[in-house]
């Protein structure tokens, strides 16, 4: 079987046997084989994406600078223009130039680490505040509810940064949903690092959708830009943390981030370990 694997045959798989201890060795094999296989596929996904990210940095810093010079243009011009309906004009040229800029930036958050500014703090409180963000403007009725089960812990992250990650994933999550069906925010321990969840019991994910959902561009919403993701992506690769979604086996969605380096009570992780 080893001779197999070792030839590329990732399905491969030892059937039960009976002696004792062969059949312990048999399921460790068995499961370091399942290890190497989601290894495998992290390591497509993550070079594909980042080859996605050079071409679109690319793009994203050739439109950045033209944009910039229109916009200074378009400036002068409004300040020069006499009829108040050219004024006017100009002023939504400026605001769809302004559209295009954001969407540049965008793109240079999932390709390059944004500047961080880590400092520690309560993530039961990041996670309900990020909650309150969704629930404005005014919930809409019918709008589903969103519930946040979150363990508390000092965890250092840029607030800001991991705020607008949750708002994303939760408006996401809301879009998707149609009945009343909630959307959990969740935060827990694990190890020396917190996981936040997000889950909600909407339209689920296609494999196409799993395939996609991080690239810039994939959307499909009519109106989407699909940079919602591939910025969370970004942002949460910039903390060193990983970011996956699956569909729940009950219906919907689950997006799952993982990010290291939680301080408890003032102590670093490793601290805490060795106590
Ligand atoms: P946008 O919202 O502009 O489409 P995103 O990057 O935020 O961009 O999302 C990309 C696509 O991923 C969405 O168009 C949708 O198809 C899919 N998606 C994201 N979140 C969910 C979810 N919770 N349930 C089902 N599909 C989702």
């Amino acid at each position: 079987m080893a001779e197999r694997v070792a030839t590329g045959d990732r399905q491969a798989r030892i059937a039960p046997v009976g002696a004792v201890e062969l059949a312990v060795v048999a399921d460790s094999f068995n499961r370091m084989l399942d290890a190497l296989v989601r290894a495998e596929a992290e390591l497509v996904a993550s070079a594909r994406l980042s080859a996605i990210g050079r071409v679109a940095s690319g793009v994203a810093h050739e439109i950045n600078n033209p944009i910039a010079i229109i916009r200074g243009y378009v400036k002068t011009m409004r300040q020069e223009a006499e009829s108040p309906a050219l004024r006017e004009e100009l002023q939504i040229l400026d605001e769809e130039a302004a559209a295009c800029q954001r969407i540049a930036e965008e793109l240079l958050v999932y390709v390059r680490s944004p500047a961080m500014e880590p400092m520690p703090v309560e993530a039961a409180e990041l996670l309900g505040e990020a909650a309150e963000r969704c629930r404005l403007p005014a919930e809409e009725p019918g709008a589903p509810p969103l519930i946040v089960e979150a363990e508390p812990a000092q965890i250092c992250v840029d607030p800001l940064r991991i705020r607008q990650v949750l708002v994303n994933l939760v408006t996401n999550a809301r879009e998707a949903t149609e009945g009343a069906e909630p959307v959990i925010v969740r935060g827990s321990l694990r190890g020396a690092g917190y996981r936040i969840e997000v889950l909600d019991r909407g339209k689920g994910l296609s494999d196409e959708a799993r395939e996609h959902l991080f690239e810039p561009f994939f959307t499909t919403r009519r109106d989407g830009t699909g940079l919602g993701l591939a910025v969370c992506y970004g942002l949460v690769t910039a903390h060193g943390g990983t970011i996956q979604a699956e569909p729940r086996p009950e219906g919907g969605a689950r997006f799952v981030i993982d990010l290291p380096g939680v301080v408890v009570d003032g102590e670093e992780p490793e601290a805490r370990e060795r106590a």
